[in-house]
């Protein structure tokens, strides 16, 4: 552990301090943001008496954060701030979040808690493949990678050729990532003979995106590496928020940073541990925009609030099932990208990529699916597909088979829905 006395605090004492943290949050939004404080109904730190006071406090979500831009919401002075990062892959009004030093000292923290958790110490060479700029990641990755002394190859986005003649010639141990993005450097690989067995890698910690089961084993046995999920998002900080370990039983978040409630998306009520719904986080010592009751849209829900294998006593939640906007709705029937992504990858001959595509029809609704498969002519496989995703779904999608590479691959975030309805 990084901070072993912060990370195995024992369940009363971090909820003593979550509530502490939550006390001075608020006073921290009354004594800088009217507005803000008033959308609390004026709520005075001395009513928060248990942490689970914060269901009386009201939801935020993305939209109420656009239309604060550029700095409606924020908590500290103009001059305190130091940088800002910008949420990505959404169009229009763009959310910004200003951190002020205290910030970015805390995002260096809870990163280099995520990268310890990850097994990765001042020996390792972290290549840095996000960008550094106003997404979030290249940053956050760099902050943690220095707090541990590690030797840091940014070499941020793109460049695939270089990335792989770095992780051989400066001796790359750990990868960082949006999670789509070894695919495309195993893609890359592949073309140029390129041998994961002769490199030093054997950490991979990757996020930004959902990925399934299936596609973390297939990278993990095609890289020879062990892989972390990370989550996090401008509006909570930044990447950072929680991490899997070891253990693998779960993403630890850490909790005297951040209060986590799991709710049902259409009443917003708070559901118990063990059922799923959306995650609510809610920032508990940040100071340039710190959220109350932030609706975050990722589907989860709370695992354990046990003491882990790993000895971390931090709450753990499921790895992210979906995004609430991904989920995708056909003939009265809800499911998420990351179901088919998983039923998909579960056959051989399949390959990495894939493409959804929704199309309404003559009023009908019509699911369209394309997969990279090692060999198209494959009709058995075909069938099987059809099959497979029939028995999931209860109706029945075109399957369309196409050559690895075939799928055209954008720069960023990997695309794997296109929904044409409307
Ligand atoms: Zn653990």
């Amino acid at each position: 552990m990084h901070q072993p006395e912060k990370e195995g605090l024992v369940r009363e004492e971090l909820a003593s301090l979550q509530l502490e943290n939550l006390r001075r949050t608020v006073a921290r939004i009354r004594d800088n943001n009217a507005g803000y404080h008033a959308r609390l109904g004026h709520v005075d730190p001395g009513d928060l008496r248990v942490i689970e006071d914060v269901a009386g406090l009201p939801f935020m979500n993305k939209e109420d954060l656009r239309k604060a831009y550029p700095f409606d919401l924020t908590c500290a002075p103009r001059e305190r701030f130091v940088r800002f990062h910008m949420s990505s892959g959404t169009t229009g009004t763009p959310i910004l979040n200003p951190f002020t030093a205290s910030d970015v000292e805390q995002w260096a923290e809870i990163m280099a808690r995520c990268f310890t958790a990850a097994g990765v110490n001042s020996a390792d060479v972290v290549q840095i493949t996000p960008s550094f700029g106003l997404f979030n990641g290249g940053f956050g990755f760099h902050y943690g990678a220095s707090r541990l002394g590690s030797f840091i190859v940014p070499i941020g986005a793109g460049r695939s050729s270089l990335q792989l003649q770095f992780i051989k010639d400066i001796g790359t141990t750990c990868i960082t990532a949006i999670a789509s993005y070894p695919l495309r450097l195993m893609e890359v690989a592949r073309q140029e003979n390129f041998d994961w067995a002769k490199t030093d890698l054997k950490v991979g910690v990757f996020g930004a995106e959902v990925w399934s089961d299936e596609m973390r084993a297939r990278i993990e046995s095609e890289m020879g590496i062990d892989t972390y999920d990370i989550i996090g998002m401008t509006e909570t900080g930044g990447v950072g928020l929680g991490i899997d370990c070891e253990a693998r039983a779960g993403i630890h978040i850490w909790e005297d940073h951040y209060l986590v409630e799991i709710i049902d998306p259409d009443t917003g009520e708070v559901l118990p541990d063990g059922q799923t719904g959306e995650m609510v986080v809610t920032t508990l010592t940040r100071q340039g925009l710190p959220l109350i009751r932030f609706r975050t849209r990722d589907i989860t829900s709370v695992i354990s609030r046990d003491k882990c294998g790993c000895g971390r006593t931090h709450l753990r939640i499921d790895r992210i099932t979906g995004r609430n906007d991904d989920m995708i709705k056909i003939k009265g029937v809800n499911f998420y990208p990351r179901q088919i992504e998983s039923l998909l990858l579960s056959e051989p001959g399949v390959g990495n990529d894939y493409l959804i595509e929704v199309d309404r029809i003559e009023g009908a609704d019509k699911l369209g699916i394309t997969v990279e498969v090692h060999n198209p002519d494959d009709g058995h496989l075909a069938k099987n597909l059809r099959r497979i995703v029939k028995d999931f779904l209860a109706f029945g999608a075109e399957v369309k088979l196409v050559p690895m590479g075939g799928i055209e691959k954008p720069p960023g975030k990997a695309v794997r829905v296109v929904d044409r309805r409307e």
